[in-house]
């Protein structure tokens, strides 16, 4: 094979082949690089002296079905400008990797289309050589978001199962991209955001959270000045929670009166937006006939369309005065879980209508949220935490099969 060749198909430049073997199940180039081609690895003199090689062996990227590898007898050189005794860095691999730059290309572009587990297996390589390139390669990539032009941010947190494991993700609403990611949940999740954010003199004006003490006051501290929006989504998902356990209550009042058969199985209905209620089923009619038997969970429920009519109001003190007319409603429903709902949704009553100041949410951050979770589902390779993260970090951009 030409020394030319070397270059053009292997990506190896500066070095000469030597010779060629074929065992049958691989293919060996043994490649030499010449003396006067040696410099220190730290400071570039070429002012070295030859203390002895090390024997290597490559990746590279494979001709057919045959693995490609080559070998080379990698210098050790003591450099006389600087005193460094070091084996020579090899121009077609990065230190400390038994593969070449172009082998690691050519896993990342099948990376695209395929799992990990297949890369691996059309490479002949082992599970973790692809994930380190992988990992390799986002870290260049994603590390280290930019910080700086950030204006408005939503903050949630995300189970990534196992045993209540959290993640806290931060996402730029401008660019759809993951800024953050934090280990666990609540207020020490985002401390090393804070500082990389007070680092680059972001200039941030609005940011969506759920009503958590934790991130509020988290927030406050930090942000100061900083307009605070209570995601609508996590609101309306609060009450369905409290929904739920209202109804669950009244079941269990009504099994004791001898009516539960008209509550049973009517949970999923009304937590459903009505709109999406299935007719071939009778879903409708059914969710009726529970409504009409039982007065709390009518009124809790409309309750709960109405307050979903809070977030379509033509402005601001329309708004206002929706909301205060809800919370008037609720607080004198003499139904309990609802007159808490409305002490709640009353003590967040800025942060709530700040909505109409910046009409963010989470919303942007559903579409991640479901990619991360087909990421999860295959556990895979999880176990390595910061891959994940940085999966996470990438995921607005890769465009690597989501499965492991
Ligand atoms: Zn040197």
């Amino acid at each position: 094979m030409s020394t030319s060749l070397l270059y053009h198909a292997f990506g190896i430049r500066g070095y000469k082949h030597v010779n060629s073997s074929y065992d049958g199940s691989k293919v060996t180039f043994k490649i030499h690089q010449r003396k006067t081609d040696l410099c220190c690895p730290e400071c570039g003199s070429r002012e070295v002296v030859c203390k002895g090689t090390v024997t290597r062996s490559f990746r590279a990227v494979p001709i057919g079905l045959k693995p490609v590898f080559i070998v080379l007898a990698v210098q050790r050189v003591f450099c006389q400008a600087c005193s460094a005794l070091k084996q020579v860095q090899t121009g077609f691999a990065d230190r400390r990797r038994s593969y070449t730059r172009q082998f690691e290309r050519y896993a990342l572009e099948l990376s695209q289309k395929m799992t990990i587990q297949d890369v691996a297996a059309h490479l002949k390589v082992s599970w973790d050589v692809i994930k380190d390139i992988q990992k390799q390669n986002l870290i260049r990539r994603f590390s280290r978001p930019k910080l700086r032009k950030l204006e408005q941010i939503v903050v949630d947190e995300i189970c990534i199962g196992h045993g209540q494991q959290y993640l806290t993700v931060v996402l730029d609403l401008r660019t759809g991209a993951v800024v953050f990611v934090g280990d666990g949940k609540g207020a020490d999740a985002l401390e090393p955001f804070w500082k990389r954010l007070k680092r680059c003199r972001a200039k941030l004006r609005a940011v969506a959270i759920d009503m958590s003490p934790a991130y509020i006051r988290a927030v406050r501290e930090n942000l100061p000045g900083v307009a605070v929006v209570f995601d609508h989504f996590h609101i309306v998902k609060l009450f369905n929670e409290k929904l739920s356990d209202l109804r669950r209550r009244l079941y269990r009042q009504a099994c004791s009166q001898g009516n539960k058969d008209v509550i049973k199985g009517t949970r999923w209905l009304l937590l459903k937006n009505p709109e999406n209620l299935d007719e071939s089923r009778n879903e409708l009619q059914r969710l009726q006939k529970a409504l009409e038997l039982n007065k709390p969970l009518a009124t809790a429920y409309y309750m709960k369309e109405d307050l979903r009519q809070l977030w379509s109001q033509p402005d601001k003190q329309k708004a206002y005065e929706f909301l205060i007319d809800w919370i008037y409603r609720a607080g004198s429903s003499g139904i309990d879980m609802l007159r808490r709902f409305a002490k709640t949704l009353a003590t967040h009553l800025d942060g709530i209508l700040a909505y109409y100041d910046y009409r963010i949410s989470t919303g942007p951050l559903e579409g991640t949220n479901n990619k991360i979770k087909t990421m999860k589902r295959q556990a895979y390779g999880f176990r390595d935490i910061e891959f994940l993260k940085l999966k996470i970090l990438g995921i607005h951009a890769t465009r690597y099969a989501l499965v492991g």
